[in-house]
């Protein structure tokens, strides 16, 4: 039998180790919290390797690299929100920089891309990317960012961000994948040609629902430098003790993603299944338009499910007045599971009119699948699903 080289650190062993018994001082097992603001000089024009918290600070920094580590990345930078770091790609843009971004995406991405455009910071362009003719015209106006966000939110859209990445670095634009839903465990863009992968911390990476955080990650040194220079100018900084909580979850990512997946593909089957249900969308299932794209690069489908229920609004009021053990809740990613109502929570910012274009109808639902017991989720669902009826 061939030795295993130990010199070969694998994600899961990242995820679980990084920081650990990393101590100086004490040997703590545990990376430590250092909450200081400010760092003592070491006499005049002498900082030390941190000077101020806007700047840098060690947790901070410590779940940077750990992340930059987990997606492949040069550098990353730690934000106070996942909006915080979409916004510090597109807040260093100047008036004449065009943003191509999805015409599906995110409700709260689409309210800051608009809100900088409406204010000559940059422009935008929502395309459907899986519309090939919408992404060639979109290419070519020159655009200098091309935004990718794979599964999509809510309807888990797939774009081929190897394909996508290519045709946008002909045409001279940087690519940004959302990676939010995945996680480095399941997707691993800058290895697909990304040069920036973006994160809600808040979700899967933290996966406890009690962060808000975000991060940037950098495929090239120059450009993580760039990222780190400018979160000091704008001063989007993670807190300390945020970051060591998101440390803390990440420790079990590789743990809980196996538990949400599997639940998620017994849910979307079952609901596939189900009378009451008209679609799913959950990129496991064969009969999903992007589960080819998803297979390849991806290794594994997820925790998000999506679907529509036969009866519209009436039906979703009774839904969600009758499911167990699915939380009525905003966001996704942490251990429990949660159901969303976009048209009226996460994506009621985007009105009527880019909700239907995007095809966000009234009896859509979001599940974000939790790692309870399997067979308490299908009988909390098929409870809410009777009342439907
Ligand atoms: N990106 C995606 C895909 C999201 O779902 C969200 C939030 O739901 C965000 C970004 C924004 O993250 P945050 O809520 O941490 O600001």
């Amino acid at each position: 039998m061939r030795e295993p080289n130990i010199d070969v650190i694998h994600p899961q062993t990242s995820a679980a180790a990084f920081g650990v018994a990393g101590d100086t001082a004490y040997g703590a097992v545990a990376p430590p919290l250092y909450l200081s603001s400010t760092y003592e000089f070491e006499g005049y024009d002498k900082p030390r390797r941190y000077d101020y918290g806007r700047a840098g600070n060690p947790t901070r920094d410590l779940l940077a690299d750990a992340l930059a580590t987990l997606e492949g990345g040069a550098g990353a930078v730690i934000t106070s929100s996942g909006m915080a770091a979409l916004d510090l790609l597109i807040g260093r843009l100047r008036a004449d920089d065009l943003v191509i971004a999805p015409h599906d995406c995110y409700g709260g991405t689409m309210r800051l891309l608009k809100a900088r455009a409406d204010r000559g910071h940059c422009s935008v362009l929502f395309v459907d990317q899986s519309d090939e003719a919408q992404v060639a015209q979109g290419l070519s106006r020159s655009p200098s960012l091309v935004l990718i966000e794979t599964p999509s939110n809510p309807l888990l859209r797939i774009v081929d961000i190897a394909a996508l990445a290519a045709k946008a670095h002909d045409a001279g634009a940087a690519v940004a994948v959302d990676n939010t839903f995945l996680t480095p465990a399941i997707q691993k863009p800058i290895m697909l040609g990304a040069d920036y992968v973006i994160h809600s911390t808040t979700k899967f990476l933290n996966g406890h629902s009690d962060v808000i955080g975000g991060a940037v990650i950098a495929a090239e040194p120059a450009r993580a430098d760039e990222l780190r220079h400018w979160a000091t100018v704008v001063g989007s900084a993670g807190a300390p003790f945020d970051s060591w909580l998101t440390m803390r979850g990440l420790r079990t990512l590789f743990a809980r993603m196996p538990l949400h997946q599997a639940n998620a593909m017994a849910v979307a089957q079952y609901l596939n299944a189900h009378p009451a249900v008209s679609a799913v969308y959950y990129p496991g299932l064969v009969s999903h338009p992007g589960h080819d794209i998803a297979s390849s690069q991806q290794a594994g489908f997820g925790a998000m499910v999506s679907f529509e229920l036969a009866g519209g609004v009436a039906a979703v009021r009774q839904f969600v007045a009758n499911v167990r053990y699915f939380t009525l809740a905003e966001s996704l990613g942490g251990v429990e599971s949660l159901v969303a109502h976009p048209a009226t929570m996460t994506h009621a910012d985007m009105g009527e009119e880019a909700r239907t274009a995007a095809g966000i109808g009234e009896g859509l639902l979001r599940l974000s699948v939790g790692i309870e017991a399997e067979a308490n989720l299908l009988a909390g669902l098929g409870t809410g699903l009777a009342a439907c009826m």
